[in-house]
Order: structure tokens, then sequence, then C-alpha cells
């Protein structure tokens, strides 16, 4: 098996070759940090949005689902804080004129350090880090890269400008005028979907009739200008998020927000993918809305990195809004209060969001099934790269191949198609030897072939053939619709 590294460039060239994901205006030569999906990319991402939604808005009773804009009024970023918070320490090497990320550069130091099995001297280089970050101390970190002796991976040479704070939200202009200032036209390209759910927060309550505790879930795109964008869809500057915010009361965050902590690891398992690829990584620094927040981390081929934020945001968000809006936030609550034997009457709620990147998602999945076995005998040298999706995520879940393309079997194919594909997605495919058309269906992660031959139409008997253990069996073809249909419940 092909080492770490070797297997996320192997995943890149194999998303790329078969129709997953593309680098965005490609015949230009790309744009950074921004990417297209393909056929097959885009059926996979569908089926994860489907398997998130369904989960939350299907199997929740008191979580719905809405769609809000992607452009909002630009007070909601001053209200939720992202104006003047949603920064980046940043810093400049003179020579090369490259931009990092301050935390980036320390961290890709400290990796230096374990490789060379200094843990301590990595620990507490991150130790120093946070504490210098909580505390915003630019020029202590300035020292600490300078006295680290870390350098630029372009020009080599540790020649850094001050740090300086850099916004991440991508800004443009509303309408055909521009006024003098350029300032009242000014609108953001949301950096995270959450607002357009606190925005919401009344509307949907009131025309839901929601009764606390309750749940607004959203997918959509987000945009930051991230400055040092790498690692393919890990870090994205147009992105896609599945994110939730759960009103409650107030006083009970901590209870809630440990069972959204335990009910979101959960859905990650559901999905068979092994509990040690993931952890939870509690934030000591936490961001200004929050008075609780961790992640589930996943092993990427690049290590433990996050997936998805379970944050306790308090009532921070309603409440900003309140008070930028000058529009009333709150919810009443009739239900009685046992310490005072009276309803709890008016209050702003409290909030726990769960935010996972839907990219991200892609990323994990991608890299927990893509598989390269070898498969050699004595005799003779195989190998095979086969995409281990679970049943549900799959793009295809069905291929239909007649052995031959003449004696009637492509039309008992298509009666097979026929009768499935308005449950599940199937594909056709008649060119090639059977055992080439196998490796394909393999590398695009299809979990059932089924081939139709000769001896099909003496008993209506077709051979499938499963994905993981290539194993084949000879099965009616009556039963083929259902036991994929077994399989995707
Ligand atoms: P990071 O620390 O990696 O920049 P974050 O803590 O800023 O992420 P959040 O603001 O909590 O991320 O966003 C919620 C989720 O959105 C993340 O867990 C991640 O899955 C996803 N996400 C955030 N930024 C990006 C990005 N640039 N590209 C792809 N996904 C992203």
């Amino acid at each position: 098996m092909a080492n770490d590294t070797n297997k996320f460039q192997a995943i890149i060239g194999h998303c790329k070759e078969y129709g997953f994901i593309f680098p965005s205006s490609e015949i230009y030569d790309g744009l950074s940090a921004v990417y297209d999906y393909g056929q097959w990319g885009a059926e996979l991402k569908k089926n994860i949005k489907d398997y998130w939604w369904k989960s939350m808005t299907q199997l929740h009773e008191n979580i719905v689902g809405i769609d809000a804009a992607i452009f909002m009024h630009p007070t909601t970023w001053k209200a939720s804080g992202h104006v003047d918070n949603f920064n980046d320490p940043m810093i400049d090497n003179k020579d090369s004129k490259k931009r990092y990320r301050v935390d980036h550069l320390i961290e890709a130091k400290a990796d230096e350090l374990l490789k060379a099995e200094k843990q301590e001297a990595a620990a507490a280089l991150l130790a120093t880090m946070d504490k210098l970050l909580a505390s915003d101390d630019f020029s202590g970190l300035k020292l600490l890269i300078e006295e680290s002796k870390i350098s630029c991976a372009v020009s080599g040479t540790c020649n850094w400008t001050d740090i300086r704070q850099f916004n991440l939200m991508f800004a443009t202009e509303f309408g055909s005028t521009v006024s003098s200032d350029g300032e009242d036209n000014k609108v953001y390209l949301r950096p995270e979907t959450a607002q357009g759910i606190f925005v919401n927060f009344l509307n949907v309550q009131k025309t839901g009739r929601m009764k606390i505790p309750f749940g607004i879930a959203q997918i959509g795109k987000a945009f930051r200008n991230e400055i040092v964008a790498r690692q393919f869809i890990f870090r994205m500057r147009e992105f896609e998020q599945m994110e939730m915010q759960f009103f409650i009361r107030p006083g009970t965050q901590k209870q809630w927000y440990e069972r959204w902590k335990e009910e979101r690891l959960k859905w990650h398992l559901a999905l068979g993918i092994p509990a040690s690829n993931y952890r939870y990584h509690d934030h000591v620094k936490l961001a200004h809305y929050a008075d609780a927040a961790c992640d589930i981390e996943y092993d990427f081929p690049f290590g433990f990195k996050e997936l998805e934020g379970i944050h306790s945001r308090t009532d921070f968000d309603l409440k900003s809004h309140q008070e930028f809006s000058k529009k009333k936030q709150q919810y009443f609550d009739n239900d009685i209060d046992p310490a005072t034997g009276k309803p709890y009457g008016n209050y702003i709620p409290y909030v726990i969001e769960t935010s996972i990147g839907l990219d991200r998602m892609f990323l994990a999945v991608m890299s927990h099934s893509y598989v390269e076995e070898d498969l050699s005998t004595p005799e003779k040298p195989d190998s095979r790269v086969v995409l281990k999706f679970p049943v549900k995520l799959a793009p295809i879940k069905l291929a239909v191949l007649p052995l031959l393309k003449k004696d009637g079997l492509p039309e008992i194919a298509r009666q097979l198609m026929d009768a499935c594909k308005s449950s599940f997605k199937c594909f056709y495919e008649e060119k090639d030897a059977i055992g080439k058309r196998y490796r394909r269906m393999d590398a695009l992660g299809t979990p059932f072939c089924v081939t139709i031959d000769h001896q099909t139409k003496e008993d209506n008997t077709v051979t499938i053939r499963y994905r993981d253990t290539m194993q084949q069996e000879r099965i009616p073809i009556s039963e083929i619709q259902t036991l994929v249909e077994k399989h995707l419940n």
C-alpha cells in the first residue's frame, strides 16, 4: 500500500481520472482552491447531503430545514462579529513575497520536529503558540517564528514582515450604482450559513409553531478568502456547509451540547466507517461566541484534522441581532418552571450548533473508501483500485452488464434497467470484456454488478458480483431490485 502522502496524491488523481472532481476552469489552468464536482462526484455529494438532511429533518420531528440566500444585509456580518473578528494573523516572507497563516507556519515546524522525533520540542512550540494566539500577542508570535528558525518554503529565508490581521470575507457590490465611498453597496458572500438561520429564527418559529427545544437545518455554499489554501478540497475558497442550530432554554446548554456531540459522532459511525478514524478535539481557545466547543476530527491521509464543529453558541447571535436590528428576538416559553411554579416566560434562546463541511465529508468518505488491492497470484501479478463506499453513498448502486451486445442479451438488460432505475441509480454498459467492466465499476465504487448471459434466457438467473469481496453468485433476475433496496435501507 502506498504511504499516506502517496495515498493522498493517488486519491486526487483518481478523483480527476474517474469524473469525481476537476480543478475549476481547468482550461485556463484552474483557480486556486476552487474545484468542480464531475458526474460521479456530484452524485456522491448529493448522497451525502441527503443522508445528512434526512437524519436532521426526517428523523428528528423537532428539526426543520430552510434555504436562505447567500447574500444578506451587510449589518448581519457586523452583528455576527465577522466584520471585526473574522481574521487570521498572517505573515509575509519579504524575499518570496509568499503569505502564510501564522498558526499553519508554526504547526508545520512542529510536524517537522515530530518527524525528527523531537516530541518535547514540538509540544513546547505548540503550547507557546497557543498561549500567544490566545492573547493576540503578535510581536511574541513573530519572535517565536524567528527564534524557532522557521523559514519560508519558497525562498528558504527567515526574512519576515510583521504579523497582520487579514479578514477572510469576500466582498462585492450590490446593484448597478456605486456610491463614492463604495461602502453603501458593499455586500459579503456569506462566510458561514449559520447567520441565515439566526435571522430567520422567529419566522420559522412562528410559522412552524415550533416549541423549544427545536432546530433549524440548512445546507448551502459559504465563501472564505483562505490565504493558505491547499490540501485539495479540505480547504477551499468556495465550499458547502451543512449546519444545524438547535434552540434551547438558557441553562440547558451543557446537557444539549453533550447530546449533540454524541449524536453527531453516531451519524458518522452509522456509515460503517471505523470509530478509530474519528476523535474529538475539545477547544481550549473559544471563539468569541462560544461557552464550549469541540471538533470531530477525521484521520485524513495527512493526519487528524477538523471535519465537523459542535459549538455551544450561548445567546450571542440572537442577542446581537436584536441589538443591531432593534427587533426583539425573544421566545415565550409557557412551560412551567418547577422552581417557581410559573411559566419560564420570555427569553432569548441559547443555541447549540453542529457544523460540518460537505466537501470535507466528501474527502473523509473518499479517504476511507479508496483502497489499492494486490490481487497477484503466483502465476500472475494483478491489482485493483476500488472505492469501498458505504452503499447508501455510492454514486451508482447497480451496473447492468449484458455479456454480449447481441443474442437478445441487451434487451433483457434494458428491462432490468427500466425496472430499477426509478428506485436507485443504475448504469448500463455493454462495451469491453466483462473483467474490464468490473474493474471500471470498482474504480467508481459501484457495489453491485449484474451480468446477463445466455443462461439468463433459459432460466431467468443472472450473475451478481459484489464489489468488496469480488464474489459472484447466480440468483433469479427477479430478486435483484429487492437485494439492492435491502442494502440501501
Ligand atoms: P479550520 O480551522 O479548518 O479553518 P474552522 O474552525 O474555521 O475550520 P468552522 O468555521 O467551524 O471551521 O466551519 C465549520 C465547518 O466548515 C468545518 O468543520 C469544516 O468542515 C468546514 N470548513 C470551514 N472552512 C472550510 C474551507 N475553507 N473549505 C472547506 N470546508 C471548510
